[in-house]
């Protein structure tokens, strides 16, 4: 996709995370790395069902803004520490999911390996600690787990998916909060059983075969 084309995408995006109930008011943010120290990022404040292509901003690798007539996004550093700490990312995205984020209100992980389809794709799924949301810290909170995956939960904030283009790390986000809704559901009727190493080992195979190289958290292999 060139420039133009991303931009339209990130609006696109935008509007889909807000009418899935992901993002209220101005929450969340999305980026595109560009390339060496270019980022087109999401302005910070704005709906993000109200964005149009020329609102994005471009920041440098010091959250300088480059291009673009509005402020960079607060959420930027935490943005920059995922894109830091993996090469190989080229798309983060930022949303406050409803039952993702009530699920580490109450305490509940989603680090166990209960649904095949989310193991495949994220192993588990952590929960980083605590941060104020928009600081340094929060960048720092993340960075040691996005290491290790590509969706976490970021305790009573939100969410942080990131992926190899826009959609992908837009579908991680959607698949997170699917797992966060059944789960929800799940644990308020009753015990929740793991899966067993056996099922883990053939999801681990069907993944293999299917070329999927990005990180499973949390999972021996
Ligand atoms: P921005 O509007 O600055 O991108 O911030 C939204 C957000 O989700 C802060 O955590
Ligand atoms: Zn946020």
């Amino acid at each position: 996709m060139n420039e133009v084309e991303l931009r339209e995408s990130i609006c696109k995006l935008g509007v889909r995370l807000y009418e899935l109930g992901m993002v209220a008011a101005t929450d969340g943010n999305l980026s595109v790395r560009l390339g060496p120290d270019r980022y087109l990022c999401t302005p910070s404040g704005m709906s993000k069902a109200e964005m149009l292509p020329e609102d994005m901003i471009i920041a440098d690798g010091q959250g300088q803004l480059v291009a673009g007539e509005r402020k960079v996004t607060s959420e930027f550093f935490t943005h920059l520490a995922a894109y830091e700490e993996r090469p190989d990312v080229m798309a983060v995205i930022h949303a406050h999911p409803t039952y993702g984020i009530a699920l580490t209100l109450a305490g509940i992980s989603l680090e166990a390996p209960v649904l095949p389809e989310t193991v495949a794709m994220f192993g588990g799924i952590p929960t980083a600690p605590y941060a104020t949301p928009s600081s340094k810290e929060g960048a720092e909170a993340i960075r040691p787990y996005i290491r290790e995956c590509d969706g976490l939960l970021m305790d009573r904030h939100g969410a942080l998916t990131v992926g190899k283009t826009l959609m992908e790390a837009f579908m991680k986000m959607e698949k997170l909060e699917h797992a966060a809704q059944i789960c929800y559901l799940a644990y308020a009727l009753g015990k929740v059983a793991p899966l067993n190493s056996e099922q883990m080992r053939k999801i681990i195979q069907a993944r293999t075969e299917y070329g999927v190289s990005s990180p499973m958290y949390g999972v021996e292999r």
